[in-house]
């Protein structure tokens, strides 16, 4: 297996309060679902938060302590499910905004899972490979009341990779005197990971993009296409675009934009990003700017890198028709009036990434059944579900007359708020 890589520190969402962000969608989807006020304040509230401290000896002698943490803000439709993060500046409210996310998605995408998300507050640049192992693996010891098949699956995030989910497994599974693979997703392949998961958030960007443009009565060979990010999510998606015929004249990671108005060399660029962790010197197209890059003259712009990177000051500045939102959170809330008064089909994140959670769906599914699925097969189910979604959401902003956004959150509020009225409040 490959050495434990770093990708650059975890970001942060809203530097005021990216819950308070995620809310201010949240308050306009209840208010058209004319939400009862007691049901409001239980979507609110995460159902549990835990911290825990992580005593480490480091590889100098020293003992370190560091933090971590597990939000499940909610666990109506099931077993709680979402990523864990290592960052130095890791907050509450990220991680809380985040596990909300993860409870639409979840409910958008039709599985049967609650949201969740978590991490541990440390640099993992400064770590060494063996301080990160144990780290995770005290993490895990930490939190075996909390993790567990039938109640709270983590996967990777930010700065985690198939190492640390395969290091959470293997402690979990010491604990309970039981090889479980079904505690996490996002395992290598070896010991229970699935086909497929690796690209299925780029797939179900491809999917989305498609259904999008079919809306729009766009055609993909006629049609350009700019993608922000070249990690995961981006490079999958833009090579999967260009193979449906659309023409992707730029990408970008954190050393700048590349242009070139006769369209990308994906394989080129994957292989160059493979070897070098960086596009800069690639030659795949003209510098530009990442400014430049959103604001392109495409049909298509498929924001993959980070948060806030569409917001009320470059929204107007937009030319894409459609805009397919790989990462979580690229645009702010403040964006979002701009965009719809300009007409921008916005598919928005807790639809357009969701085939990575279907396919950990899967992996959780084939884990329990002992049963490993084609590839073939994972692929057609992932771009089934994603339809499927793609048009509940569609037809509940056309009932409401609002944005895909805004259609995308009464979906999943209206499901979560049903199952709880169903199942009912125990007391
Ligand atoms: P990654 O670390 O593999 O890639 C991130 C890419 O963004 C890198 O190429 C990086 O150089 C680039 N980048 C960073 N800052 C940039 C900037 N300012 N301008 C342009 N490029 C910049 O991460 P990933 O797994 O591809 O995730 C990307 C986004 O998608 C995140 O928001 C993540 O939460 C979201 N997401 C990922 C998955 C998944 O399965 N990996 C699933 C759902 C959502």
């Amino acid at each position: 297996m490959d050495a434990v890589t770093y990708k650059e520190p975890a970001p942060i969402l809203d530097k005021e309060n990216p819950f308070e962000s995620m809310m201010e969608r949240f308050d306009v989807a209840a208010e058209l679902l004319e939400l009862e006020r007691g049901v409001y304040e239980y979507l609110k509230t995460p159902v549990k938060q835990v911290t825990v401290s992580i005593p480490i000896q480091m590889d100098n002698g020293e003992i370190e302590v560091f933090e971590g943490y597990r939000i499940i803000h909610n666990d109506a439709l099931g077993p709680s499910k979402g990523g864990i993060r290592y960052a130095p500046d890791l907050t509450v409210d990220e991680i809380k905004a985040l596990a909300a996310w993860m409870t639409w998605k979840c409910a958008i995408a039709n599985i049967p899972f609650g949201g969740a998300k978590g991490g541990v507050k440390c640099d993992p640049t400064r770590l060494t490979p063996v301080e990160l192992e144990k780290i995770t693996r005290r993490f895990t010891a930490n939190m075996l009341d909390v993790f567990g098949p039938d109640k709270d699956i983590p996967a990777p995030d930010m700065n985690t990779n198939e190492q640390i989910m395969a290091w959470i497994m293997d402690t979990y599974s010491m604990h309970v005197r039981r090889t479980e693979n079904a505690v996490v997703t996002g395992k290598p392949l070896i010991i229970g990971g699935s086909l497929g998961r690796r690209e299925a958030t780029g797939r179900g960007v491809m999917v989305a993009t498609l259904a999008a443009m079919a809306r729009k009565g766009i055609s993909p060979k006629q049609s350009k296409c700019a993608v922000q990010g070249f990690g995961n999510v981006g490079s999958v998606s833009a090579k999967l675009l260009s193979d449906q015929g659309i023409r992707v004249i730029a990408v970008s990671d954190v050393s700048g934009g590349y242009y070139n108005k006769d369209g990308i060399d994906l394989a080129k660029a994957m292989d160059w990003g493979q070897k070098h962790r960086t596009l800069e010197g690639s030659g795949i197209g003209d510098s530009i700017t990442n400014e430049d890059v959103l604001e392109l003259e495409v049909d298509v712009l498929v924001p993959a890198a980070k948060e806030d990177q569409i917001t009320a000051k470059n929204a107007g500045k937009i030319k894409a028709k459609i805009i397919v939102e790989g990462a979580n959170g690229p645009t702010t809330a403040k964006a979002d009036p701009i965009l719809d008064a300009n007409g921008v089909l916005v598919v928005p994140d807790i639809l357009a990434n969701s085939g990575g959670v279907t396919v950990s769906y899967f992996e959780w599914v084939q884990d329990r059944q002992g049963y490993f699925w084609t590839l073939d097969r994972v692929n057609r189910r992932l771009e089934r579900m994603m339809h499927d979604a793609f048009n509940n959401v569609f037809h509940t902003a056309e009932k409401y007359n609002v944005s895909m956004r805004l259609g995308a959150y009464v979906l999943a509020i209206d499901k979560v708020a049903k199952t709880l009225k169903v199942r009912g409040i125990y007391a």
